[in-house]
């Protein structure tokens, strides 16, 4: 059984038993918190998207290992049209549940270690490609939602990981076993960890030689005994604990915000099967490298490219709600919103249409990294644009509404009714509010800033992968100056 049903996913989250701790509270079942309960839904999601004809060239590859359909979540690119549809489906997720696809991370973490522990094979004569082949295919063949964990809790950013006051804000290893490894340290900012089957957890960016401890790259099970997940919490959480899942209430009713956990190892055993990297200092660095060069193209380039699809859409209906939906300045801020969201969105298909073999002879196929790179950061301002116009359009009434349930209220309602009517009635106009409030007075400026890294990495990409002096040459050139 490589593919697994919506429902068989779910059924497959009753039987987990994760420590994991939102605003106050222990949660023993994900589905019967409120917000736990949206990401498990969110990724019930993938499952079901896969099991539908109409998105199956997008959602569902072909294993190199075993020749079986796989989710694509689960997949190693091996072509250019690979990276196409891994893009396409970060699109086609987002614009479907309006959050998080959560496997989403790790789906790019694998791509990345089938590239580097085939490099270390090659250069080290080490056995890590032949263990995570194994480790995949048992992944594929059971259909398991895994996530990424990359980000450490970091500390003070100036110094390096074995200099920091408590070296547990990096993951490291603790111990080395005949039978396996024992680790300890947090990952923070863990997208749908909670709900995932497993975690794909690698280094956080590159080491030096005496930092052996931190270079880890291994496959965690959820629930594993020293791991707990403490979830995010904030004013949605709060908002959607009170009101459950109530779709008059909600922005996003069903699957909510991302949400995410800081996961804390305390001295958790990994078995040497679920190990794929371990102390090769020189391999860390290419592992979160690769890992960003898949992540930024599908994160920044097209996950929030369907993000944008929803709001422009949200933003359309707020404007013909009250009638200006023909206005010239409206008209002008809705093309600029389409202009952010699909020149990051042609920046992702130019990253997987120029991408190739990586490591040469590994058959794994990486997308451009200048062209991810352009996708994300020119994402990450543009979101902001987008939400700024949103909430342009959508009013005052975005920030300043009632409940959506005082419509109904004998005293209240008709007041409302009355001051929120336009040239729809206020029950549209206030449902649209709540949709656009979530997008644009929320979490999702600051997410889609930093998830896939701040932009401040980019830039520095940019310095790294730009061919400056070519530039200067041509210009020379043209001039007639001689050097
Ligand atoms: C919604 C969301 C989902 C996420 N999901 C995941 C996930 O599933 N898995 C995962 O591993 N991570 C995830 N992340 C984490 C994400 O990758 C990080 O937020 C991002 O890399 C930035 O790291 P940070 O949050 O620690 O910020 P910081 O690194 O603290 O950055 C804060 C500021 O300090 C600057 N800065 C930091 N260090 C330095 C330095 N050394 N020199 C100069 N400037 C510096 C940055 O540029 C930035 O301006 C997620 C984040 C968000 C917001």
């Amino acid at each position: 059984m490589a593919l697994k049903t919506a429902k068989e996913y779910l059924d497959s989250m009753k039987k987990l038993v994760p420590r994991v701790y939102i605003g106050g509270k222990w949660v023993k079942n994900l589905l019967d918190h409120p917000v736990t309960r949206s990401m498990v839904m969110a990724n019930s999601m993938m499952y079901a998207l896969a099991e539908d004809p109409a998105h199956k060239e997008v959602m569902v590859a072909t294993s190199h290992l075993t020749g079986e359909p796989i989710n694509r979540n689960l997949n190693v690119a091996r072509n250019i049209h690979d990276l196409d549809m891994r893009q396409e489906m970060a699109l086609l997720t987002s614009q479907t549940v309006g959050t998080c696809n959560y496997r989403c991370v790790g789906c790019d973490a694998l791509n990345s270690l089938a590239a580097t522990t085939w490099e270390m094979d090659r250069d080290l004569k080490t056995k890590y490609n032949e263990t995570f082949n194994k480790w995949l295919a048992y992944a594929q063949a059971n259909d398991l939602a895994v996530s990424g964990g990359i980000t450490d809790a970091k500390g003070d950013r100036k110094k390096r990981p074995s200099q920091q006051d408590d070296i547990d804000t990096f993951l490291h290893l603790v111990e080395k076993r005949p039978d396996g490894i024992v680790v300890r340290g947090i990952k923070v900012s863990q997208s749908g960890a909670i709900g995932s089957h497993e975690t794909l957890v690698l280094p956080g960016g590159a080491l030096r030689e005496g930092e052996e401890a931190f270079a880890l790259a291994f496959a965690v099970q959820n629930s594993a005994p020293g791991l707990t997940y403490i979830c995010q919490y904030n004013a949605y959480s709060a908002e959607r604990e009170m009101f459950g899942d109530d779709e008059a209430e909600l922005g996003n009713p069903i699957y909510g915000q991302r949400e995410t956990s800081t996961m804390v190892f305390d001295n958790v055993f990994i078995p040497w099967e679920r190990v794929f990297h371990c102390g090769e200092t020189k391999y860390s660095g290419r592992i979160v490298t690769r890992f960003a060069k898949a992540h930024r193209m599908n994160c920044g380039g097209a996950c929030k490219v369907g993000f944008a699809d929803l709001i422009i859409g949200g933003t359309m209906l707020a404007a013909e709600y009250i009638g200006v939906e023909k206005v010239a300045h409206i008209q002008e801020k809705i093309v600029d919103m389409v202009r952010f969201s699909e020149t990051s969105h042609a920046c992702a298909i130019a990253a997987a249409m120029r991408g190739r073999e990586e490591p040469k002879g590994s058959g794994v196929y990486l997308p451009d990294d200048l062209f991810g790179n352009a996708a994300k950061l020119n994402i990450a301002h543009g979101f902001y644009e987008i939400i700024k116009n949103a909430g342009d359009i959508g009013g005052g009434l975005v920030v300043c509404m009632p409940r959506q349930k005082d419509l109904e209220d004998p005293e209240v309602g008709p007041m409302l009714k009355k001051a929120f009517a336009a040239a729809a009635p206020a029950d549209k106009r206030m449902k649209v509010a709540k949709f656009l409030q979530h997008w644009s007075a929320g979490l999702h400026g600051p997410g889609t800033w930093h998830g896939a890294g701040a932009p401040q990495t980019q830039r520095f990409m940019f310095t790294v992968l730009t061919d400056f002096d070519a530039k200067k040459k041509m210009a020379k050139k043209l001039m007639g100056m001689k050097d």
